[in-house]
Parts: C-alpha cells; sequence; structure tokens
C-alpha cells in the first residue's frame, strides 16, 4: 500500500507535438481548480456564526498556516483585468483599509487563539505596492503581533513593475519578502496601449536584476495571451524577452473575455482580439519556447526553472495548489484578510464581502465580514481527494482513495471512469494495474481531466462559460 501511495513524477522536459486538432477539442471552458468545489459554488446561507465556529476549531492547532492579504488598491485599470479593486490615487484610502484588516487579524485571532504558526504569506491584489513603506511596515507588525511567522516562512508579495525600483525592493527585502511576482502580461507597445498598462522591457530587465542581486529567493513574471492587438509573432517575442530576463517562475494565463462580468474587459474592442488559431499558436510556440530556454512545465499555466523548488515538486510529485496555484507547501489551512479574500479551514471555504465600503463597515460594527462560504460534505470531502489528486500528481490511485473515503471506487465512479475513456483515446492517461497515470500530452489539458470527476459542474447552476479556456 506504501508503493501505491507514492506519487508518479511527471516528466515534461520535451514537449510533445499537441496537434491542432487536439488543441480545437479541447479548447473548452473549465475551472481552475484553485478550489474544490470552485468558488462559484459558495453560497450566502454561510454564516458568520459558521465562520466563527470553524476558527474557533483551530484553537491550538499546531500545523502551520498560509496567510493570504488582499490589498485592493490599483493607480489605474488594466482592461483585462478580473481582479477585486479599486482604482484609486487617493493613497489616503489604504489607511482605514489597514484599520480594518487590524480588526479583522483581531476578531479572527480571538477565534483561534493568537500565535498560530504561518509557513507562509502572500500579498495580493490589487497592488501591494500601492501602500507605502510605513504602511506595510504597520501589516506586517499587525501580523506578526498576531501569528508567528516561522523563521524559513515564505513571504511572497505581487509587485506591480510601474510602482517601484531597484530602492524600493530593497526596503521590500530588508522587510523580510523574500519571493517577487511581477505582472507583465505583454511588452508589445500595441498591446500595452490596447490593455492600459504600459511598461519598458528595460524597467522589468531592470527590477529583475535588482531583486537577483538583493538575494530575492524566487522571482515570477505573470503573461497573459489572447490579449487584444497580439499575433503570434508579438507574443512570441515577448516570450523571447522574458526568456532573456530569466525569471525562476513565469505564469502564462490565457485571457477570458468576459465583459459582461468585468466591466474593464468593456474597454476592449473585441474585434482587436486574436482568433482561436492564433491563441493557440501562441500557447505552443510559448511552450515550446519556455522548454528550449530550459524551463519546466509545472502544469496549468505555470513554468519554473529546472532547477527551482517548484520544478523538483512536480517531479517528486509533491506539488500542492490553493488559491494562489502550484506551491511547494502542503495544503493546510489559510486564513485570508481584505475584501473578497477566500480562507479555507478544515472542510470549510469562507469568502469576505468584497465591495471596500462594506468590508470596512463590517469590521468597524466589530463584525466578521463574512459575504459567503461553503461546508464540504463526505462527497466532495472524496471528490476533492481525486480532483487535487489529478491536478497536483497527475495520477489516481483508486486504493488509496478507497482506503480514505471507504467507497467501492469502480463502483462509486463509473460514470467518472467511463467518461475517461476518451482521454485514454487521445493518449492523456493510461492505465497501469494499480492507477491511473495523467500523461505528458494529458498534463497540458490537466484540468479537463479534472473536471470529469466535478459533480457540481453537471449541475444546473454551474455555468462553464464563466470559465476561463482550457486551452
Ligand atoms: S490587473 Fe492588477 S494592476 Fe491591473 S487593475 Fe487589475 S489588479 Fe490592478
Amino acid at each position: 500500500m506504501l508503493a501505491a501511495m507514492q506519487a508518479t513524477p511527471v516528466t515534461t522536459h520535451v514537449v510533445p507535438d499537441l496537434g491542432e486538432a487536439l488543441l480545437r477539442r479541447m479548447d473548452t471552458p473549465g475551472p481552475r481548480y484553485t478550489s474544490y468545489p470552485t468558488a462559484d459554488r459558495f453560497h450566502d446561507h454561510w454564516s458568520r456564526d459558521a465562520w466563527d465556529a470553524v476558527l474557533r476549531t483551530r484553537r491550538g492547532a499546531r500545523e502551520p498556516l498560509s496567510l493570504y492579504v488582499h490589498v485592493p488598491f490599483c493607480e489605474s485599470v488594466c482592461f483585462y483585468c478580473a481582479c477585486n479593486k479599486v482604482v484609486t490615487r487617493r493613497h489616503e484610502r489604504s489607511g482605514p483599509w489597514l484599520d480594518a484588516i487590524e480588526r479583522e487579524v483581531a476578531l479572527v485571532c480571538d477565534r483561534m487563539g493568537t500565535l498560530q504558526p504561518v509557513g507562509q504569506l502572500h500579498l495580493g491584489g490589487g497592488t501591494p505596492t500601492f501602500l507605502s513603506d510605513a504602511e506595510l511596515a504597520r501589516l506586517l507588525s499587525i501580523l506578526d503581533r498576531a501569528f508567528a511567522l516561522q523563521p524559513d516562512a515564505e513571504r511572497a508579495v505581487e509587485v506591480d513593475p510601474r510602482t517601484v525600483d531597484g530602492e524600493r525592493l530593497a526596503r521590500l527585502a530588508a522587510m523580510g519578502f523574500d519571493r517577487l511576482s511581477f505582472g507583465v502580461q505583454d511588452f508589445d507597445p500595441s498591446v500595452q496601449k490596447a490593455v492600459h498598462r504600459e511598461q519598458s522591457v528595460e524597467s522589468v530587465a531592470e527590477l529583475l536584476d535588482a531583486a537577483r542581486r538583493l538575494g530575492f529567493r524566487s522571482t515570477n513574471v505573470d503573461l497573459i495571451y489572447g490579449l487584444p492587438h497580439q499575433t503570434p509573432a508579438s507574443f512570441e517575442r515577448t516570450v523571447r524577452q522574458v526568456t532573456a530576463l530569466a525569471p525562476d517562475r513565469v505564469a502564462m494565463y490565457g485571457y477570458a473575455h468576459l465583459p459582461s462580468r468585468f466591466k474593464p474587459q468593456r474597454s476592449i474592442d473585441e474585434a482587436t482580439l486574436p482568433q482561436a488559431a492564433d491563441r493557440l499558436a501562441m500557447l505552443q510556440a510559448a511552450l515550446r519556447l519556455f522548454g528550449d530556454a530550459g524551463y519546466d512545465y509545472i502544469g496549468m499555466d505555470h513554468f519554473a526553472k529546472h532547477d527551482d523548488r517548484l520544478a523538483q515538486a512536480h517531479r517528486a510529485g509533491r506539488l500542492h495548489r490553493n488559491f494562489q496555484g502550484y506551491t511547494t507547501r502542503p495544503g493546510g489551512d489559510l486564513v485570508a484578510l481584505g475584501p473578497s479574500a477566500i480562507s479555507q479551514v478544515a472542510d470549510h471555504y469562507s469568502q469576505n464581502t468584497k465591495a471596500l465600503p462594506d468590508y470596512e463597515a463590517a469590521l468597524t460594527a466589530g463584525r466578521l465580514p463574512v459575504e459567503r462560504g461553503y461546508a464540504l460534505n463526505a462527497e466532495d470531502r472524496l471528490r476533492r481527494d481525486v480532483v487535487m489528486a489529478v491536478m497536483c500528481r497527475g495520477e489516481i490511485v483508486p486504493a488509496d482513495i478507497e482506503a480514505r473515503h471507504g467507497i467501492d471506487f469502480a463502483r462509486h465512479f463509473a460514470p467518472e471512469l467511463a467518461a475517461l475513456g476518451r482521454f485514454e483515446d487521445d493518449a492523456m492517461l493510461v492505465r497501469d494495474a494499480d492507477r491511473w497515470r495523467v500523461t505528458d500530452l494529458g498534463w497540458y489539458f490537466v484540468r479537463a481531466i479534472a473536471m470529469a470527476f466535478d459533480q457540481h459542474l453537471r449541475t444546473a447552476r454551474a455555468a462553464p462559460a464563466q470559465f476561463s479556456r482550457v486551452v
């Protein structure tokens, strides 16, 4: 049994020929499975009292937490944006937000107890570097008083290259941050203009150089393909520019144009968006170019240099997945602070209210700012186990699932196993004696395989069109 529980490493050094026909067939919307069930399943029957009780179950827990803080401010809007943010140049707005964060930390710690160990801190947004040094220092001091950040804790911050310089990075390093994620998206001037986000290759190159000199343990660059005015040729130039900058990791997302849901996207002229064939060409070229430049394809939208910890974890079958994507840290509980932030404690998800005024008002009134959430039942826990086994380790070992959940795998998942046949036919999945294994080819479409086990996708409320595309 022990041998059966060891993960099968997925090797992805060689980019398989994905083939246009296959890419077209797989080009459907699907969840990214940063959680299961996915956040669209959260509901507002979830109450503040329920979350209050869940937080209390962590009292005295010694297993390290992850902490996420959502900084919702941006100085200007990027037209592709689907994030929860407040666009403002009035920097005085961050003071009341910080007061609210302090109140939220106090309420959370009142339930869980103070000084719980923390193995991972992530500041996201919005734009965390909207905050001044003094505000960032105050935020860290609030967290330091309430939680016990472990000496080896990862401290990551998302950085808008337009808002920082080398000196600012030095101050972030002095505050203890050791991981930087730069939003780049595309270097082509006409694409940058069309999405209202202009920044030069040189400025990003200087920042990456500075980050390396300052000893940051990991740098990441975010890219998006499928943006207005992008062509396969222009995006190839961007990818070559990024590989020349040599960040440790790259996240490359497919743009999901959903203007009915995300207002800034209404500023994008649909006629300037690349067609499906060009998107596929961009994806294929990027997979090849990153592979040639020594990056491993980690899965979904992530690449990492072959010696990076994420690539090592991927090869060893030790990837984990949380709301920030793939990580080397085991699941554990996540306490997320700030408007729209999603926490996960044991078998419960809880999302904070999204609108900043409502978030601040709840905390001023001394209430946890809970908007919606979800309590997993036994079937959800079983399916989460299977979905994450597919997404993180690229395999399903029925005997392990049966031992953990007390089911007969073949009987319980008979319809799902029948649906896996098409992935076998396409050589994306193979059946060994004791397990199902995602092949190198299948790894490029791993969320489509995971979708076969998503019970909620089949029910009326789930509208697949709201998800980004698998390709
Ligand atoms: S993409 Fe990032 S920086 Fe741009 S508006 Fe959205 S949250 Fe702000």
